[in-house]
């Protein structure tokens, strides 16, 4: 993978689309069925736009691939905007409740919204024919009508069938048996409304864990994966790749004396002469303060040391004995050689969540698009 920011960038975030495209197909074969992809706040901080151009859904300028999702899901219509004022053309889904007040822009933006009181479902046809789909609670308890409660719908969804019909699980990758219970709580909820609902309405609720956490295929009729593709969980178990990179320039190289501290709080000390090199990426990066002390960074293919606290703006490491110049590019996530720090890998050593460690990247690090397929790189044990 090319180190291909500006020569002044101090920090910046590759992003390998091949492979976010790779990820799609392996969990579209998966999944068994359509996917429905989960490009919330900005693709969780790949960006949006560019996942959505590289995984051939329609734009005003490219027509949509053969293999392109069926659809993108959203959290917030300024999401679905930016989209549309990008030219996208393919189908959104906002799978986050709307106040009664949107419903009149998610249709003029021409979003699909989640809808799971009876009165709303009433505006939205009052205002459009377009699809919407029903959103039902079976456990997350977050969003959308107690799967205990879906007959209260029953007339407003006789009078408006939705497209689609779906839940969210709260813990599929976790417990097999809270999965099976959300399924038999949806199913139950699906019976309860059938002589209401199309036969041919679109079920879905595998999210990543659940398409993981099965191995003959997602039930229904859709799929939306979210942090699987952009390999921030599972990579390992499905074979996804690697889509982000985090790159940061060594800006300045000391030799740390015996006894000597490093960074706030001086809660590192030198047990001999140490080699220094500091690192333009901070907190303020996305580069948490968890990594403090415990975080691993590549240099030249090496691991090195994540030495003190993480600074808003900086980080020190380790690098006696490595060679390291000024300038040259570091690598905090992603790959740099032969080997390869995943974002699980990362998040595991800061001991935080690997989708706050990815959304928590877009803050201040460009981001760089790459087209071309890598060479695939075995994990590393
Ligand atoms: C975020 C989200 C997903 C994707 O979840 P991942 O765990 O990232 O795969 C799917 N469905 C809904 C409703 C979501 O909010």
């Amino acid at each position: 993978m090319p180190h291909s920011a500006h020569p002044t960038a101090r920090a910046w975030l590759d992003v390998d689309l091949a492979a976010v495209r790779h990820n799609a197909a392996v969990l579209r074969a998966r999944a068994g069925v359509p996917l429905l992809v989960m490009v919330k706040a900005d693709s969780y901080g790949i960006g949006a736009i560019a996942v959505c151009r590289a995984l051939g859904v329609a734009f005003r300028d490219q027509p949509s691939r053969d293999d392109a999702p069926w659809g993108v899901g959203i959290a917030s219509l300024d999401e679905a905007e930016a989209l549309r004022d990008a030219g996208c053309r393919g189908r959104i889904v906002c799978l986050q409740p709307l106040l009664p007040t949107d419903l009149p822009r998610a249709a003029s933006l021409e979003v699909t919204p989640s809808l799971h009181v009876g009165a709303d479902v009433a505006a939205w046809r009052s205002l459009t024919m377009a699809p919407y789909h029903l959103s039902i609670d079976t456990g997350m308890a977050r969003a959308g009508v107690r799967w205990d409660r879906v007959a209260d719908l029953r007339d407003a969804v006789a009078a408006a069938p939705p497209e689609g019909v779906f839940t969210h699980f709260h813990s599929a990758d976790e417990s097999l048996p809270s999965r099976d219970e959300q399924d038999e709580r949806f199913a139950a909820s699906l019976a309860t409304l059938a002589d209401v609902l199309s036969p041919a309405v679109l079920r879905h609720s595998d999210n990543s864990g659940g398409i993981a956490s099965r191995s003959h295929g997602s039930p229904g009729h859709l799929a939306r994966p979210g942090i699987a593709l952009y390999a921030g969980m599972f990579d390992q178990q499905l074979g996804l790749l690697p889509v982000v990179h985090l790159r940061a320039r060594v800006i300045d190289l000391r030799e740390v004396h015996p006894g000597e501290s490093v960074s706030y709080g001086a809660t590192w000390r030198a047990a001999g002469m140490r080699r220094i090199a500091t690192l333009a990426c901070g907190y303020a990066d996305g580069y948490r303060r968890h990594l403090s002390n415990v975080g691993t960074v590549l240099i030249n293919g090496t691991r090195c040391s994540v030495v003190g606290r993480v600074t808003m703006d900086m980080v020190m490491i380790d690098v006696t004995g490595v060679p390291c110049e000024i300038g040259q590019a570091a690598t905090l996530i992603g790959r740099d050689g032969a080997d390869l720090l995943t974002v699980g890998m990362v998040a595991d050593a800061g001991g935080v969540s690997p989708y706050e460690l990815l959304t928590g990247l877009a803050q201040r690090v460009p981001p760089v698009y790459h087209e071309t397929l890598p060479v695939p790189v075995a994990f590393p044990t």
